[in-house]
């Protein structure tokens, strides 16, 4: 076992040894001890430095729990493959961890500052989705802080196995992961990039289909997939292979730009962290909303802030203040409606989606990330069927309403349109369920259960309350 928190984290509360160490035995007592000081009925959320949720606080007086001491990696085990993850690390710390023994997790979400413990209960997707489905699946143990203030180790074959299933999907409503064991994967040094040109959506979902069936497009090994939508006649899917050697690399942190260099030559090298962060750098492309696309803005832009937390503060000031609303309305421009969302479809009907999407809502570019469940088993709170391939659509920005229309004019119409195609909806941005709907679609059944067993009381807000009522 290599002790990676004396090199990384000049924090003592952390843990060497891992979660029986004296250190990390500590923090968990001062968090309990935290925890049952805040008066009941005083609603309670993690106090991070960062977040990728895309619904913003409401303003009510919350009580803030420092889960600071859990922000580390606290081991990786080469010889196993395994590392023992604190819930608040961030991904970027932890892919730099793992990185460092020739290994990494198996599905690393693509923004630096998504956590390991956000992955899990929020859920994650990325383009190693497709071979190693979602970061829940490769989680083996997790100790988390209940409603009810208890500490328990969950496995799925211990007696907390319904809260380890019952987890992802959950969004910090039944408890916080305070350390995760998770499985790793080798990684090579570079990743070679290929992308495949499509001029209509059925030709594309279906070169998914066949990746999926194959693992490889045009002689090209698909260790990683994902793809960009320009238009209905204009999208890329990318298939990246491990590779032992880049004979050249790309650097898209400086002037060029990683979206757009799909459109440009269809080879490409990177190495493997330039990869897994290929589209931090400019929040995939909303970037483009701050002028920082822009050559001179560019330039003059620090480098160390083109990074998405640095975009996503600047996002929720302009929601706190309402700063760019108000200027629409000066400008007589029509309203917006923020249009911030990933939702799953079955590959068969991924086409009518992005037709749907076209025509009705219009934003582009649009992201697909193919993805199948490794397990056998479904996930209870998140009811996607194994063996079936999806499409995660990620869409991030807002839309001109038309007149008359009230917000929740295009995000209504997305969430019918997903259950009319068999999909699924991630629950990090606005929902409009009705309470009936939303127990249908997320297993309201399985989580009251969860919720009676694990925060009886109440102390958590509920899922419903947390991801709908909230805006
Ligand atoms: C523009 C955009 C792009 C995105 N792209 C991707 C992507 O490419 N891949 C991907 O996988 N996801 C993506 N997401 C979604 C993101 O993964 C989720 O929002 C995730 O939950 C964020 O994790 P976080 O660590 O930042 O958690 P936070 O934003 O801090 O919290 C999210 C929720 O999880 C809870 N939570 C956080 N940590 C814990 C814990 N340790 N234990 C229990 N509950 C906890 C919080 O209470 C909160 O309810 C994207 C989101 C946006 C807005």
């Amino acid at each position: 076992m290599t002790d990676v928190t004396g090199t990384k984290n000049p924090d003592p509360s952390a843990a060497p040894g891992g979660p029986a160490g004296a250190g990390y035995q500590a923090a968990v007592a001062r968090l309990r001890n935290a925890y049952a000081a805040i008066p009941p009925g005083q609603p309670v959320r993690l106090a991070k430095r960062t977040s990728n949720l895309f619904r913003f606080r409401d303003g009510r007086r919350s009580a803030g729990l420092d889960v600071s001491a859990f922000g580390h990696v606290l081991c990786v085990d080469p010889e196993t493959r395994t590392a023992v993850v604190g819930g608040m690390t961030t991904y970027e710390d932890l892919a730099d961890a793992t990185l460092a023994h020739g290994l990494m997790p198996l599905v690393v979400p693509e923004l630096k500052t998504i956590t390991l413990g956000g992955a899990v209960t929020g859920l994650g997707v990325e383009s190693t989705s497709l071979r190693n489905g979602l970061p829940h699946e490769s989680v083996t143990e997790m100790q988390i802080l209940t409603g009810d203030g208890r500490v328990v180790t969950a496995t799925a074959a211990n007696e907390h196995a319904a809260l380890y299933r019952g987890f992802p999907n959950s969004y910090g409503t039944l408890g916080y992961a305070l350390s995760l064991t998770i499985e790793l994967e080798p990684a090579a040094p570079f990743v070679h990039l290929r992308h495949f040109r499509f001029d209509n959506p059925e030709a594309c979902l279906e070169a998914v289909a066949q990746i999926a069936r194959d693992g490889s497009l045009g002689g090209h090994r698909a260790d990683f997939v994902d793809g960009t939508v320009f238009g209905l006649d204009e999208m890329y899917l990318t298939v990246g292979a491990f590779s032992d050697v880049g004979p050249w690399l790309s650097d898209y942190t400086r002037e060029r730009i990683y979206y757009q260099s799909i459109r440009g030559p269809k080879e490409d090298f990177l190495t493997v962290r330039d990869y897994l962060w290929r589209c931090d750098t400019d929040w995939f492309w909303c970037s483009r909303a701050f002028g920082v696309q822009k050559p001179v803005i560019r330039r003059a832009w620090p480098r160390r802030y083109r990074r998405s937390d640095t975009y996503r503060r600047l996002v929720a000031l302009d929601r706190r203040y309402r700063l760019s609303a108000a200027l629409d309305a000066r400008r007589g421009r029509p309203a917006r409606e923020f249009v911030t969302q990933d939702v799953e479809i079955p590959v068969e009907r991924g086409a009518e989606f992005l037709r749907f999407f076209a025509g009705r809502v219009g934003m582009s570019p649009v992201w697909m990330c193919p993805l199948r469940l490794r397990s056998e088993r479904a996930w209870p709170l998140y009811p996607m069927r194994p063996g079936q391939v999806y499409v995660n659509f990620g869409f991030w920005g807002t839309a001109p309403l038309p007149p008359g229309g009230a917000d929740g004019h295009f995000n209504r119409q997305i969430e019918e349109q997903v259950t009319a195609l068999g999909g699924h909806k991630g629950l990090y941005s606005t929902s409009y369920y009705s309470e009936e709907e939303f127990a249908e679609r997320y297993n309201g059944a399985e989580y009251a259960k969860l919720k009676r067993e694990y925060d009886p009381d109440g102390r958590l807000a509920g899922l419903y309350q947390k991801c709908v009522t909230v805006k």
